[in-house]
């Protein structure tokens, strides 16, 4: 198993390479300029450039350099506006999807949100257009043929890890470390009941290591 982390120099993104290297996990970090390889690459962590704006040959090509048998979509254009909202957390991710489908990988992780199935609760999200373009994200995920897993993380913050989680009935609201969710994700990379599944979870009572058996 080698997994690509797409959005591995966000802050989820680096709390995994952490999770990965500790479960002795093989990975490759997915990044998106050369200043940011330079940076992985003096601490020894490999790299694999790749840009969600790119043509989908070049992000094909970029996935089959990788040598990944597994994605993991953790990138997001965050507070860079609606236009790259569109671009990369919709295009950018059904672009990885159509070329992950294409090489025959088959393994995918998506770290999607939680209430982008809830459409009465977009309006009051106050980032609508986000909730969309994870919506249709989702959508276009559950129509491969790739063995997937969405993961809805509630608001995610810096706080420490509680290593415990709910896993909820999606009309639930609430908060989790990013680091927890990291700890999800490697999780659930190395447990394939995860396959076709999707996951709503906040911080809660549950062991990491036994909420998605
Ligand atoms: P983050 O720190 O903003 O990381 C996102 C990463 O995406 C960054 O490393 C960014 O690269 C990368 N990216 C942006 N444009 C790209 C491009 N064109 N090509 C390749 N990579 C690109 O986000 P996070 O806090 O780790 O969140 C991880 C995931 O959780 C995201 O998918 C987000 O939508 C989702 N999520 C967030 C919340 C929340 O409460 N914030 C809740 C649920 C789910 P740079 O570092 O170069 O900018």
């Amino acid at each position: 198993m080698k997994v690509l982390i797409i959005g591995a120099h966000g802050k989820v993104g680096h709390l995994l390479i952490g999770e990965l290297q500790s479960n002795n996990i093989d990975f490759v970090a997915g990044l998106r300029s050369q200043e940011q390889i330079n940076a992985y690459q003096a601490n020894n962590i490999p790299t694999q450039f790749i840009d969600l704006t790119a043509s989908l040959e070049d992000i094909g090509k970029s996935i089959k350099d990788s040598g990944a048998d597994v994605i993991v979509f953790s990138a997001g254009a965050g507070g860079a506006g609606y236009d790259l909202t569109m671009e990369i957390d919709l295009d950018g991710a059904i672009k990885t999807m159509i070329a992950s489908e294409a090489l025959g990988i088959k393994r995918y992780v998506m770290v999607s949100s939680i209430f982008s199935d809830d459409r009465s609760k977009w309006a009051a999200s106050g980032i609508k257009p986000y909730m969309i373009a994870k919506h249709y994200a989702d959508e276009h995920l559950r129509g491969t043929n790739l063995d997937y897993t969405i993961l809805h993380p509630g608001a995610l913050n810096n706080d420490d890890s509680v290593g415990k989680i709910d896993v909820l009935d999606p009309e639930k609201a609430g908060s989790i470390p990013r680091v927890d969710v990291a700890k999800s994700l490697a999780a659930i990379i190395t447990n394939p009941h995860t396959i076709k599944k999707e996951y709503t979870i906040i911080s809660g009572d549950t062991d990491i290591n036994s909420a998605f058996n």
